[in-house]
């Protein structure tokens, strides 16, 4: 199996140690499932990852962009981690969670106004700041509030993570971040230096997602580094803080790589020891920002099978009751999924199909080209690591409530977030008078 929380006992499936059947007969499906335990355990991967890496002062940043919701920032806040949001929703639902201000890093390529007002008002610990305008912004919104905000300004090395393009985002021409390049890295922080209300921390950069070698963060780390010279002998500049991104792959296939969290990190920490032990500059307290690797394998979404259409020669279909108001993630770039029958894990696979979600559009599929024991209506369909990019991409598309979180803590499952009702997609509608 392509984790080991997965396994078939007595034909089912089993995730996390619990039956995924009887999960589906106690819950309902749709269903997300959650292995808070992993959860824990890849947290502290990271943790001692970095740490004999770069030293006690660092720390991983989880990415809440790839599952958000409350309990998990209330798991992270008993943990030495901050976090990562992109926008005032992910900050509340952070805040609500009891999660600290201070630890928190508000990311993105435009944030608002209102977002950088409520980041400054609440005392989030960085803003990282992407472009110039937003840079003098945040200056403008802290003096009004009569505080220093801290920053750390995002980067693009110029690294061509060999990745798919959706997600590749430390090249030259990124929509994200300011180029190290061209030389409006160093502008940049020459403005960012002589601003009243905002105090320069450090430097931040994130070279993509879904990446499975060493070399690309290797890469990004060295060019990180010697800009960390170049400003400590240019401006006399030191940088306190190095934020280098997330983007660890994680397997979704069994012909995916095993993946060495420790070992990747290993190797940075080798780069940028390598580089700064020798340098002016101090060590800096080092930042990861993994999203995917930390929840992707802590998720597995249960289906029921539906209508199975056979087209003669050509496909067979088997329609599950989500799909991509879920999932989008097939969808939108095509993503590998393993899929399992979950109620009869140990018969042939030899039935080759689409699973299919149940939205009104073609291209609402979650899989392609998968083996099944030839399924049959109620069947239990899981689809395997879907802990991150799922939930926190669903829609309400097709007015589809969305699904629960069922959390499994050491062997016992909780509901974490509750299935949508009928009645909460109706929570936002306002019905005017309508004339007679
Ligand atoms: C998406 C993102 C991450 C997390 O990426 P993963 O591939 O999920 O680890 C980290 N930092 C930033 C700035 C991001 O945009």
């Amino acid at each position: 199996m392509i984790c080991n929380n997965i396994k078939k006992e007595n034909g089912h499936l089993h995730f996390a140690g619990l039956d995924t059947v009887e999960l589906a007969k106690s819950y309902g499906t749709p269903t997300m499932l959650f292995d808070e335990d992993r959860f824990l355990g890849n947290v502290n991967t990271y943790i001692t990852a970095m740490q004999s890496a770069f030293g006690e002062k660092s720390m991983p940043l989880y990415a809440g962009k790839a599952l958000c919701f409350t309990h998990l920032y209330r798991l992270l806040r008993e943990y030495n981690v901050g976090i990562d949001v992109v926008s005032s929703g992910e900050l509340f639902t952070a805040l609500s969670g009891g999660f600290p201000a201070e630890r928190i890093y508000f990311h993105g390529n435009n944030k608002t106004d209102d977002d950088i007002s409520f980041g400054v008002s609440v005392g989030i610990g960085y803003f990282v700041c992407d472009n110039l305008d937003e840079l003098l912004k945040i200056d403008e919104i802290a003096g009004a509030q009569g505080v220093v905000q801290n920053i750390l300004v995002r980067l693009t090395p110029s690294v061509d993570a060999h990745t798919y393009e959706a997600v590749n985002t430390g090249k030259l021409d990124s929509k994200f971040g300011v180029a190290i390049e061209t030389g409006a890295a160093e502008e940049f922080i020459k403005t960012a230096l002589s601003l009243k209300s905002v105090k320069l921390c450090g430097l931040h950069c994130h070279i993509g997602s879904q990446i499975f070698d060493a070399e690309p963060f290797v890469m990004a780390t060295n060019t990180m580094a010697d800009f960390c010279i170049h400003l400590k002998n240019t401006l006399g500049y030191n940088v306190e803080i190095l934020n280098l991104g997330g983007g660890i792959g994680v397997r979704y296939l069994e012909s995916d790589p095993e993946v060495s969290i420790a070992d990747i990190v290993a190797e940075m920490g080798k780069a940028l020891h390598n580089k700064l032990d020798s340098s002016p500059v101090e060590f800096p307290e080092v930042r990861l920002e993994p999203g995917r690797s930390l929840v992707a394998d802590c998720g597995m979404t249960l289906y029921s099978v539906g209508a199975i259409k056979e087209i003669s020669g050509v496909k067979n279909y088997v329609s599950v009751n989500g799909g991509m108001a879920d999932n989008p993630r097939f969808a939108l770039y095509n993503a590998p999924y393993t899929v399992i029958l979950a109620n009869r894990a140990d018969e042939e696979c030899d039935y080759p199909c689409t699973v299919a979600g149940r939205c009104c559009e073609s291209g609402d599929v979650i899989q392609e080209n998968v083996m099944l024991p030839r399924p049959v209506r109620s069947d239990i369909i899981a689809v395997l690591t879907t802990g991150a990019y799922n939930y926190s991409m669903a829609s309400h598309y097709n007015r589809l409530p969305k699904p629960p979180i069922v959390a499994i803590r050491q062997g016992k499952p909780e509901i974490v977030v509750r299935r949508e009702t009928l009645k909460d997609l109706l929570s936002c509608d306002i019905v005017l008078n309508v004339k007679e």
